[in-house]
């Protein structure tokens, strides 16, 4: 159906009329208005008109100003959408689901229909959607199955001053997408049109990605910004979240109404801050009004994160918590106050000794701009630095490219998979360092993705089409060899939430002693198994939950996630039903098959020695194999924080090693 529907030349039947004033609901008519008074509706006309007379347009515009909600409409009123659906990229699943809701609230129709949203693991998109909001990474994957993408007639690569791995990626692909559609017309191709790619970016730089597309014309857009006062701390603070919270509180009982707005680094940190909002709360004086905390990060049901777009009760505050997509991607209505903890959570890779590791690091000057910017919107603000005005004057001017420092194996995966064999003549916007592409190409082939000449193999090119990274993508092939797919899918989901345990700091000890129930001697991957069968043996009660300190609402995602793994694996093929019964150290042995780099040995002082690198690693406390001596460890993840911790352990017996990955530490003795 889908190829009928890509050779289908004919203009699709347009429903994008007017709906009668009659008929326009009250929500309607003030959407309408919403639409009409943002900066950016003066410009309509012209986007247009240089949209359809230029293949590719870069759109500058400050941050709230309606280049996502709004372009993609314009184009769609224009009719730009008549020959293929207009698709919009982002960074972020957060940020694609509410980009779409909103859209869809403004066009009209229910969510899923004419607008719809793909993210990696739920897709409510249809065939008819006109607009389509998406992950980079699910454009990325869509590529290997409609290689011209000729499902689409425009490309907008949002936020594309943030300069992920991914979205430099499709810059480069669509680039040369764009070339191969307008060639095969060239040739006499009635059935093919042409590419429209529109790059959007919130930051002034635009030149740069003009050059990259033929010096493409820069249109910028002008937003609304009140002033906003900056307050810088006069010490250094040892503990951000801490004077986050002091922060907060501060404001709440000292200034006017407004909501606050504080960036911090992760999930983790996220829920934290909420549970000591909602204590200290507590003991506000009864003539303060209360203080309301909205997280919002990526795995929450979608009526939460709905919550922080509605206004808070009259008298109350409320304070959103959130990590960098509070910066451009989402704005949220109604801030006055920024607190910025001045850091960020960020992949860095080391390419000298290939190890990957999730840092908390220095924002840089221009994020440090926009934070400040979002307590500006409706009217002047203030912003509160947690930290000292040198410490900015030190920052970067500007994040440093992903595709420099991070690990790229999907990345080369997916140019293997859609036929561009030399990653290394790729046209880059810019170049990811030689011995970081080698580092990657060699795991890659211990991998067995690719052949002694880097060719793709059949492995390679299944991964390529697994929602998940190579390692995982390894695991689960393995798994069906070893005849465990049923446990590696499910650990794997375990694995794609931050934790499913919850620890309340004021309870800490009742729920480590709870915990104890469900941990395996052999570490955190069978303890998460143990969990998610004690917790199904339960079918999910509540009460239970509570008792034993599990956070449901992550337990639910994790199930989300086994869903739609099990549909994956059934579609390529494999029987997820396959399961290793109570042999589970085949298990683990599965696991070492993608993650053997992931992997350290017990030292004769008692610490662990990365077999990559030879770091020195700690077990991170959450992890149920903190404090004890195994010979072996493999590890799911790798953060600093004060020292290399590993997160997501388990104990090995160091002869699997060379069983697990026998092209890796084969040529490790060499
Ligand atoms: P830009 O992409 O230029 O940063 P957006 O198109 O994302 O701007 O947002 C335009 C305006 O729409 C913002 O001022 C914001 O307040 C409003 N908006 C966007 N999403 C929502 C939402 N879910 N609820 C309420 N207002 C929203
Ligand atoms: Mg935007």
């Amino acid at each position: 159906r889908q190829l009928q529907h890509q050779n289908d030349s004919r203009p699709r039947k347009l429903i994008n009329k007017e709906p009668t004033t009659e008929a326009m609901t009250l929500k309607a008519k003030e959407l309408k208005k919403h639409r009409i008074s943002l900066p950016i509706y003066t410009a309509r006309d012209i986007i247009i008109k240089e949209v359809k007379e230029n293949p590719c347009v870069v759109i500058v515009g400050e941050t709230g100003s309606g280049k996502t909600t709004q372009i993609p409409q314009y184009l769609l009123e224009s009719g730009l959408a008549a020959h293929g659906t207009i698709s919009v990229t982002q960074p972020r699943r957060v940020a694609a689901i509410n980009l779409a809701r909103r859209v869809a609230e403004e066009v009209g129709t229910p969510l899923g229909q004419k607008v719809g949203y793909s993210i990696r693991f739920d897709d409510s998109s249809s065939k008819d959607s006109l607009i389509k909001y998406m992950t980079d990474g699910i454009m990325l994957r869509e590529l290997l199955s409609d290689r011209l993408l000729l499902r689409y007639s425009v490309i907008i690569l949002d936020e594309a001053h943030e300069r992920t791995l991914r979205t430099d990626i499709l810059f480069g692909m669509v680039k040369g997408i764009q070339k191969q559609r307008q060639d095969l017309i060239d040739r006499g191709r009635k059935d093919i049109q042409p590419l429209k790619i529109v790059i959007m970016s919130a930051t002034l730089d635009a030149e740069k990605f003009s050059e990259y597309f033929y010096g493409a014309k820069i249109m910028y857009i002008s937003g609304r910004q009140f002033p906003v006062k900056i307050l810088n701390t006069v010490e250094p603070q040892s503990d951000y979240v801490d004077s986050a919270l002091v922060t907060a509180f501060q404001i709440h009982q000292c200034e006017a109404p407004g909501d606050i707005l504080i960036f911090l680094t992760g999930q983790e940190e996220i829920e934290n801050m909420e549970k000591l909002i909602e204590e200290y709360a507590i003991d506000l004086p009864p003539t303060v009004g209360k203080l309301i905390p909205c997280p919002i990060f990526a795995a929450q049901d979608t009526i939460t994160q709905q919550k922080i777009f509605e206004p808070a009760p009259h008298g109350t505050r409320k304070v959103i918590l959130a990590t960098n997509i509070a910066e451009t991607s989402i704005t949220i209505p109604n801030i006055r106050y920024v607190i910025d903890t001045g850091c960020h959570k960020s992949r860095g890779y080391n390419a000298k000794i290939g190890i990957e590791s999730l840092l908390v690091e220095p924002i840089s000057k221009s994020s440090a701009r926009q934070r400040m910017g979002r307590a500006g919107r409706e009217a002047a603000g203030l912003c509160f630095r947690l930290y000292t005005e040198d410490s900015f004057d030190q920052l970067e001017e500007d994040a440093i490219p992903e595709i420099k420092r991070c690990n790229l194996e999907s990345a080369i995966l997916s140019l293997k998979a859609t036929g561009i064999d030399d990653v290394t003549r790729f046209d880059f916007m810019d170049r990811p360092s030689k011995s970081g592409l080698l580092r990657s190409l060699e795991h890659l082939y211990a991998l067995e993705a690719l052949d002694d000449e880097g060719k793709l193999t059949d492995i390679g090119t299944k991964m390529a089409a697994f929602p998940v990274d190579p390692p995982y993508a390894k695991v689960l092939l393995q798994s069906d060899k070893m005849e465990c797919t049923k446990e590696a899918i499910e650990i794997i989901s375990l694995l794609s939430v931050d934790t499913i345990f919850a620890a309340p700091s004021s309870k800490r000890e009742e729920a480590n002693e709870a915990r104890q129930k469900f941990t395996s001697l052999d570490g955190d991957h069978l303890t998460l198994l143990n969990t998610l069968r004690a917790y199904e043996s339960v079918k999910g009660d509540r009460d239970w939950c509570r008792e034993n300190f599990i956070n449901s609402r992550h337990m639910r995602h994790v199930l989300d996630v086994r869903k739609q793994l099990i549909q994956f694996a059934e579609r390529s093929g494999m029987d997820p039903k396959k399961t290793c019964g109570h042999d589970l150290e085949i298990v683990l042995k599965c696991f070492l098959a993608g993650f053997f780099q992931n992997t350290a040995l017990l030292q004769p002082d008692g610490t662990y020695k990365s077999i990559l690198g030879g770091l020195t690693v700690s077990v991170h406390p959450s992890s149920s194999l903190f404090g004890k001596k195994r010979e072996a460890i493999m590890y799911d993840e790798l953060v600093f924080t004060t020292k290399h911790f590993v997160r997501g352990v388990s104990a090995l017996e160091s002869n699997w090693l060379s069983q697990a990955a026998p092209k890796y530490f084969g040529q490790r003795r060499a």
